[in-house]
């Protein structure tokens, strides 16, 4: 039987649409009632101070931990999560793998494969998992690796890069599976300052050419400069999201007021 034809996606529907996300660690209860809706083509900035959520938040998306209730959808696709709090599982296997595919996750410790040279960690997922041509996998591959700036890195393993061409690289291969959004998890709290900078140029670029984005940062010029949308968590919950202008011009809550001032002067 043929499946449905898919309803085309209206111009800035939401790539990712989150509703009342809750999410507890045994008696801890880290995302309290967590809606959202990030439009397409748009970059979404999550902030908020340490244990706050925000990595639970990205997690609970791509389902590295599966929410205790609330729904995600990306791309329109709801994913069904089944079962009771503490035995929760997803209810089809295949509709995960496959909405994976659509996310391109970058974490704070670029995660590379470490027997593998870059080239070979940007191509593992297109090949083996997306079961794509190798030849033209390879081809965009080493597209991408000119468009982070490391072309020349392409047969180096990641042990002899620097963390900046490290997360390079791991931005470089998220992009390879050509996902729906990117999901970046602050990907330069763990490089020395004067690396973070190149870091940060790939992630405006890639703002620029209109990819969809949520990215949590603790670098709030950053988010300043490429955020349409900011959200600041705070205990498990949304305490503020506005634009920028709104939520760092116009900050209404106290609770936001004192973060940016901390973050400001640390
Ligand atoms: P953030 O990314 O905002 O710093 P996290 O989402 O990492 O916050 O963590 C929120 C809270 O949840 C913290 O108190 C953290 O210790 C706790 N936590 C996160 N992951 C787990 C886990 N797998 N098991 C138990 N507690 C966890
Ligand atoms: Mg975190």
């Amino acid at each position: 039987m043929q499946s449905p034809a898919k309803e085309p996606r209206a111009a800035g529907a939401p790539i990712i649409e989150i509703t009342d996300l809750h999410k507890s660690f045994g008696p801890l209860e880290v995302l309290r009632g967590v809606s959202l809706s990030a439009a397409e083509g748009k970059v979404v900035a999550l902030i908020g101070s340490s244990g706050s959520g925000k990595s639970t938040l990205l997690r609970c998306i791509n389902m590295l931990e599966l929410p205790d209730s609330g729904t995600v959808t990306i791309a329109g696709e709801t994913i069904e999560v089944v079962g009771k709090p503490g035995a929760r599982r997803v209810a089809d296997e295949a509709q995960i793998r496959r909405v994976r595919c659509g996310l391109g996750m970058v974490f704070q410790s670029f995660n590379l494969w470490s027997h593998m040279t870059v080239l070979g960690n940007l191509m593992e997922a297109p090949v083996h998992v997306q079961k794509r041509p190798a030849e033209q996998v390879r081809a965009e591959a080493l597209q991408m690796l000119d468009k982070v700036g490391i072309l020349n890195k392409a047969d180096a393993y990641p042990s002899q890069l620097s963390g900046g061409q490290q997360q390079r690289a791991a931005i470089a291969r998220a992009l390879c599976i050509n996902p729906a959004v990117m999901l970046f998890d602050e990907p330069t709290s763990a490089l020395d300052p004067e690396l973070q900078g190149e870091v940060v140029r790939v992630i405006k670029l890639l703002a620029d050419e209109g990819r969809s984005m949520l990215l949590v940062t603790h670098d709030m010029g950053l988010a300043r400069s490429i955020a349409d949308q900011v959200i600041f968590l705070h205990q498990g919950r949304i305490e503020e999201q506005g634009s920028v202008d709104e939520v760092f011009g116009a900050t209404r809550s106290e609770r936001l007021k004192q973060f940016l001032s901390a973050a400001n002067h640390p």
